[in-house]
């Protein structure tokens, strides 16, 4: 067996602990060999609170996992491209769309990897839900995506920041299910987005899309919902009805499940980085941000009352 690529995980936070240490640590193929963060740390490895200090004493460690929040992801991904790294981006790849085409070109002339990520597309329903649509068509899909932003994102104040995304950062989730499933371009006719009154980013968005063929989608994105949590895709066909819930996790065709299981989509994650390397190709689709990038294009904006943490 070939020796495991050394990987650096990069911004010590909520995700990298919760998913991407376990995950690495479960796949023979990679070596966690160091930690970049400036105030976080990892057991039993290097730790470095400097990304240029790393790059120039580690040499030897081929890739890196960047897991910061997205405004300081392009200058890494940039460092470390220049620098030879194969370069695993958390989603969302980058702040804006220029950013990120320019880290797909600066990784093709440079010759290395880069794997810009879905989570949400390796959820369990997504590929047999994939399958089963190929051979129907598609009538209309409705996204319903909410959740409480004090649960999931607490304290992190760069989520409400110029370049935090807002409700997109787990909205962008959906749309990239949607983009997995949907081969079709996908055009966002109409879009009202609610800002709090004492926030730079929406905490809720409404979005009327439709395919180039004219199958309408709506999308509602919210981050006020208590209780229940909801992160559904419902898809009307010609023969049936299909329902991605949970994330994606659950796959029900006309109301029975058909699919569910233990969540894999970060250990999913790591097959294909580690598939990407040894054929030395490179995945980035920045469809869900292309989205994204319409909806505030286009967006209405309103003003919601103030939001505190
Ligand atoms: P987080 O808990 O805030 O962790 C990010 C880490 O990045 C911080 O702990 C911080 O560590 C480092 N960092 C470097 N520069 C920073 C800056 N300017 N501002 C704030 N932190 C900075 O965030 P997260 O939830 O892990 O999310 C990180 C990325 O993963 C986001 O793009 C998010 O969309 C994505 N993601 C998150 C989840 C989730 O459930 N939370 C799920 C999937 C994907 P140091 O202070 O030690 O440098």
């Amino acid at each position: 067996m070939s020796k495991p690529v050394k990987l650096a995980l990069v911004g010590i936070g909520k995700i990298a602990r919760d998913q991407h240490i376990p995950s690495i640590a479960g796949d023979d193929r990679f070596e966690l060999a160091a930690a970049v963060s400036r105030n976080g740390r990892v057991d039993d490895v290097e730790n470095y609170g400097d990304f240029d200090v790393f790059l120039r004493d580690c040499p030897d460690v081929q890739a890196v996992s960047l897991c910061t929040p997205p405004e300081v992801r392009f200058d890494m991904a940039r460092k470390a491209i220049a620098a030879g790294r194969d370069v695993l981006l958390e989603k969302p790849p980058a702040t804006t769309l220029g950013e990120a085409k320019a880290l797909a070109d600066a990784a093709a002339r440079a010759g290395v990897v880069l794997f810009a990520t879905w989570h949400s597309r390796f959820a369990l329903g997504v590929v047999p839900a994939r399958a089963w649509l190929a051979k129907r068509e598609i009538r209309s899909i409705v996204i319903t995506w909410k959740e409480d932003v004090r649960r999931w994102h607490p304290g992190q104040a760069w989520i409400w920041e110029a370049g935090g995304f807002g409700v997109f950062d787990p909205g962008i989730n959906a749309l990239s299910i949607l983009t997995a499933l949907v081969d079709e371009e996908i055009i966002v006719d109409r879009s009202r987005l609610a800002f709090p009154a004492n926030r730079k980013q929406p905490i809720a968005a409404s979005l009327v899309m439709r395919t180039a063929s004219r199958v309408p989608i709506t999308c509602e994105l919210d981050w006020r919902q208590e209780g229940p949590q909801t992160w559904d895709i419902e898809i009307e066909t010609d023969l049936g009805k299909l329902t991605l819930s949970k994330g994606g996790s659950e796959l029900y065709i006309s109301g029975q499940l058909e699919e569910s299981g233990p969540d894999r989509e970060y250990a999913g994650i790591y097959d294909r980085f580690a598939k990407l390397i040894q054929s030395r190709q490179s995945d980035a689709d920045f469809r869900p941000l292309q989205l994204v990038a319409d909806a505030f294009l286009c967006g209405e904006r309103q003003e919601v009352e103030p939001f505190h943490d």
